[in-house]
Parts: structure tokens; sequence; C-alpha cells
């Protein structure tokens, strides 16, 4: 199959334990690419979905990726949410290529930990477990309904029109700090 869509893995720490996230299944882990920023051809992709890991844990390095994605090139966030500030939704604005940000919901508890303005200026998609998707939406009825939530099933990690490169690259690092 034809592979349009480069999954970014910027770093692997999160603010979150999730027992199923993709990251610790060894199976799907091993198969990442690593890479250095600059090895990266974008050109060979339509879409490039950024994730982590949490993104938004080291802002400047999220932003440095953001800002040398080329434009023609549409990108998709996926965040927990927790760490996004009213100065992110406003200098989010400005990547018009970005066309959605996923909000993985993980807990009962999470979403009263994410802005309340995300969804009202950017385009924002969450996402929950097939299982929990119908008691979110029952605990948060005035943030989600049927369409803005998307479910996923556990252990769906791998989709065959993706490269998955983890980014390896000492020079970056130093924007973590
Ligand atoms: S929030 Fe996402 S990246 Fe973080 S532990 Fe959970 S599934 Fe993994």
């Amino acid at each position: 199959m034809h592979k349009d869509t480069l999954r970014l893995i910027l770093f692997i720490e999160c603010n979150l334990r999730c027992t199923y996230c993709c990251n610790d299944n060894e199976k799907f882990s091993s198969m990442f690419l690593k890479a250095r920023f600059n090895e990266i051809n974008f050109d060979k992709y339509e879409n490039i979905c950024i994730t982590g890991g949490e993104p938004f844990l080291y802002k400047k390095l999220l932003y440095w990726v953001l800002n040398k994605i080329p434009t023609r090139q549409s990108i998709y966030l996926y965040t927990n949410g927790l760490r996004i500030s009213n100065g992110d939704i406003g200098k989010l604005q400005r990547y018009p290529n970005i066309k959605c940000i996923n909000v993985g919901l993980h807990t009962s508890k999470q979403l009263n930990g994410v802005n309340k303005n995300l969804e009202l200026h950017l385009p924002v998609r969450f996402m929950a477990q097939e299982s929990k998707l119908e008691s979110f939406i029952k605990l948060y009825p005035e943030r989600l309904n049927r369409e803005n939530v998307k479910s996923w099933r556990l252990n769906e990690c791998n989709l065959l029109n993706e490269d998955w490169i983890l980014l390896e690259d000492i020079v970056l690092d130093l924007l973590k700090y």
C-alpha cells in the first residue's frame, strides 16, 4: 500500500501512563524507523501526524518542528491536551496546514484539564477507546458528541498507509531544556 502519511514521534516521554500505549507495545515499537529531522524526506508524504509521547511536554521542540514542516503538507497533531495553554491556542492558529488536533481521552477526569478554548478556536477531534466512548459523552455532554469523538480499539496501532519515524536528534534534544 502507498504510504501517504508520516507519523512523526517527537519523543516518547508523556505526562500520562496508559497501560495500552502503543509505544510500550514491543511488537509495534520495534518497527519504528529512527531518524534525525534533516534526514526525513517530507516530500514523500501528504500528511504528517505529529505525536509522542505528549508533544506539548517540550513546546520549544514542537514549535521548531511545526515551523519546519513544508506548508503543502497537512498536519495532524496527536495530544492528550493537558498541556495546551491559551498561548498555544493562539500560536497554533498561525499554522493553516494544521488540519486537526486529535485529543486522546484516556481517563474520566482528563477532559476537565483540557483547555475549553481549544475546540472553540481550532479544528479538534476527540478520540476515545470504543468501550468508553458513550460514558465519556455522558460525562461531558457540553463538549463531546458523536460527531466530534472518534473511537479506537486496543492494539490497533499499526496503519498500513503510515511510516512511523521516531525522531532521534541530539541537536533537537537541546530544545527540551
Ligand atoms: S497519552 Fe498517549 S502517548 Fe501518553 S501514555 Fe497515553 S497513549 Fe501513550
